[in-house]
């Protein structure tokens, strides 16, 4: 049996059942022809029609592409970071310089490394607590990510650790530099916490000292200006609005 006759048999009887007059019957007699015809073509043989399958690679490229953009944009997503609750303020507790050296990011890190409070974030090991430190003159230092917890405070390590590098208690006057924050600390600080709160819409409310959060702490001293801090937060809030 040819492959023709194969394809024509099952569609004729089942159009014929369907058709009423014999006009309509004519007509669709002519209908039927191209219709078989383009069955032949559309419905029996699918994988013998170029168009067909040209049809059908269109689709299966079209859909591939669309997976292939919606997997390459969930791809370019940064990882989903962690919003910082606040800022939590402290100070070393130390003098300025320690040995004749300022006291660094580096000099806080090996200080904390001792202390266990190293952790791993995008592959590289941190073990200074703090996001930033402020030196005595007024450097700013990036500390841990902001992405990474902190390990700076017992229930603020949620918070962005910013630590100014002096002893901020009424004890250290005259006997331990700087015993309040520098000018040019206090100038880093508001630059700083000018950034923060650009980036993550912090409120007044937001802002702590370490001793407000923990409790079992002086830090960062009764000499640090924290309600200074605050207004500055304020100000910034009110220019938001
Ligand atoms: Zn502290």
């Amino acid at each position: 049996m040819s492959r023709e006759s194969l394809i024509r048999r099952p569609a004729v009887p089942t159009l014929r059942i369907m058709m009423p007059s014999r006009k309509i019957n004519r007509d669709v007699t002519h209908h039927h022809r191209r219709a078989r015809r383009s069955h032949n073509r559309a419905g029996a043989l699918p994988a013998a029609d170029p168009q067909w399958e040209a049809r059908a690679t269109k689709r299966v490229l079209i859909g591939g592409l669309l997976i292939a953009i919606v997997l390459i944009l969930i791809k370019l997503q940064p990882p989903r970071k962690p919003h910082p609750r606040g800022i939590v303020l402290h100070h070393t507790a130390t003098a300025g310089k320690v040995g004749g050296n300022l006291v660094t990011v580096s000099v806080i890190d090996a200080w904390h490394a001792r202390r266990g409070f190293s952790k791993e974030y995008d592959g590289v090991i941190y073990h200074i607590g703090y996001h930033y430190v402020i030196r005595s003159d007024g450097v700013i230092e990036p500390g841990r990510p902001e992405g990474c917890r902190g390990a700076h405070a017992t229930k603020g390590n949620d918070c962005i650790g910013i630590c100014l590098v002096g002893n901020f208690t009424k004890e250290a006057v005259g006997k331990m530099e700087p015993s309040k924050p520098t000018r040019e600390q206090m100038q880093a600080l508001r630059k700083l916490i000018e950034e923060l709160v650009d980036r993550y819409h912090f409120g007044p409310e937001n802002i702590h000292t370490h001793r407000q959060v923990d409790g079992d702490t002086r830090c960062p001293g009764e000499r640090f200006p924290v309600n200074q801090v605050k207004a500055w937060v304020k100000e910034m809030e009110e220019k938001r609005h």
